[in-house]
């Protein structure tokens, strides 16, 4: 305890196999960049197809021990992996801030958040029981056992580089499986440094694996990791052309799946809401991360009796709250965009919008570099495409509505469903509005609403399965019937 250490030297520059620090077998490395400064942090293996083989192999072989263990074995490993993590929780958010670029606060943020699921799957390892089923023949014994599923591939995003890693391996380790896990060419960092503090918790080499590459090789791992028999599982969290991508290419193996693609959540405002409690709730379910959360707020609904308060107090606040800037200078809580194509992005759907007859209320500008102004657009229609498509951006569309079946209607029409929220006061229209919402996660006067507690997962095309809560450890086991006969 109390050992310090320089965050640089968290900064891997290698992949981790088999409890190693791995290149890649053709030499070849990419380079990784911090999105505020465009400054080289620095370079990883780009690694490939043989690679990944590879580490399927480790896997695989580690796999056969690692179910052996005991729930209660490796229940305390991912306990001493969260204390880790907490002790060094400083250098692994300034890891996170230097690679993805979100304000420093909100990295130390997410690095609690991620550490969490290991702490919540350390408790749910121990929970995952069976069942005894009363028989219908008397002379049988009906008995149902969870085991692990196997080697689980990962493929995880860029904009939480530490907690989309634990939230799924955690779970698969809990379980007794064993992972390889890709992530995004943008933040391997992240994961480099949460590898080199679960081999200091003594999870054995094997069990974590993280294999790194470039875009330009990242479909040809996708591809290897869905194709080979010797995965079981594959988990993504990412866009949904990808996903439909990876789902396709796991069907020749009839794998599990577990997708966490694109949201674009409504923010529903009724009349009857408390205003001011609405415009701090989007404060932080649109603006946190710069807008590049897959559950962030992507079209406001404000009905027609108090859309104009509610502009006007967003703006103020607005104006008062945010500050864009350096993730590692003090006070700034709006970071860069993750790259150039994202602010291009997000200038298209500004620019559409104002063609089609927005009005930019605050911002509406790129900045120098990767940055974006905070921008507020009333007047709002369901034609512009910030209306249907999801921003990722530090962009406030605000729409108007007059009746709930209307809000409803609109909220729905997308074939997304991950995050919906909506403020209102009127108990009875909580319930109707809850209960119609299409999505897998509903806010109700709340902004922010993910914990290692409850289930993570989105509706029609916005994923498969669960994360997190007492239902994520299940994606990662399969049930076993046994009947015992002759008794
Ligand atoms: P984003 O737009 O947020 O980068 P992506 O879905 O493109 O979302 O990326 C999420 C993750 O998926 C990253 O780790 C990325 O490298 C990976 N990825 C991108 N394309 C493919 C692909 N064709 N097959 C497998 N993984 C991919």
């Amino acid at each position: 305890a109390g050992v310090t250490r320089n965050a640089s030297s968290f900064l891997h520059e290698r992949a981790f196999v088999d409890g190693k620090w791995v290149s890649a077998a053709s030499g070849k490395t990419f380079q990784v960049t911090n999105p505020s400064t465009g400054g080289l942090i620095g370079s990883v293996p780009d690694m490939d197809a043989k690679d990944t083989e590879k580490a399927i192999e480790v896997a695989h072989k580690a796999f056969q021990t690692w179910k052996e263990t005991t729930a209660k074995e490796r229940s305390g490993i991912l306990r001493k992996w969260a204390e880790l993590c907490t002790q060094h929780k400083d250098e692994l958010a300034k890891v996170l801030t230097a690679e993805m670029g979100k304000p420093l606060a909100e990295a130390a943020g997410e690095v609690a958040y991620g550490t969490a699921f290991m702490d919540w799957f350390a408790e749910e390892a121990r929970r995952v029981y069976g069942d005894i089923i009363p028989t219908p023949v008397k002379t049988r014994r009906l008995l149902v056992l969870k085991q692990p599923l196997g080697v689980a591939g990962m493929i995880t995003p860029w904009n939480f580089p530490n907690a989309m890693i634990t939230r799924k391996a955690c779970a698969a380790i809990a379980a007794g499986c064993t992972v390889v896990l890709k992530p995004a060419e943008d933040t391997p960092y992240s994961a480099l440094a949460l590898c080199e503090l679960a081999s200091m918790a003594g999870l054995p080499p094997g069990v974590l694996n993280v294999v790194t590459s470039s875009r330009d090789h990242a479909a040809e791992v996708g591809k290897t990791l869905c194709k080979s028999p010797l995965v079981m599982k594959i988990s993504f969290t990412g866009s949904t052309p990808v996903g439909k991508i990876l789902l396709e290419q796991s069907a020749s193996t009839v794998k599990k799946v577990s997708l966490e693609l694109g949201g674009n959540a409504p923010y529903i405002v009724f009349d009857s809401a408390d205003v001011g409690a609405a415009v701090r709730g989007l404060m932080g379910c649109k603006f946190r991360c710069s807008g590049q959360t897959c559950v962030c707020a992507n079209r406001i609904l404000v009905q027609e009796g108090i859309y104009d308060e509610f502009v006007q107090k967003l703006a103020e606040t607005m104006d008062k709250e945010l500050k864009v800037g350096d993730g590692f200078e003090a006070g700034t809580t709006q970071g860069p965009l993750i790259n150039s194509k994202a602010v291009d992005k997000v200038q298209g759907h500004v620019d559409d919008a104002v063609s089609k007859g927005a009005t930019v209320v605050r911002g509406g500008k790129r900045l120098d570099g990767n940055f974006f102004s905070p921008t507020l657009l009333s007047h709002v229609t369901k034609e512009m495409r910030c209306a249907y498509e999801e921003t990722f951006g530090p962009v406030a569309p605000i729409l108007k509505f007059k009746t709930e079946e209307e809000a409803v209607a609109i909220a729905n029409v997308t074939s997304s469903g991950l995050a919906g929220y909506f403020y209102s006061q009127n108990l009875s229209q909580i319930w109707r509005v809850a209960e119609q919402l299409e999505t897998g996660l509903v806010g109700v006067n709340e902004g922010v609403v993910s914990v290692p507690e409850a289930p993570f997962g989105g509706w029609k095309e916005s994923g498969l399965g669960s994360e997190g809560s007492k239902y994520g450890i299940d994606e990662y086991l399969q049930l076993k019937y046994v009947c015992m006969g002759g008794v």
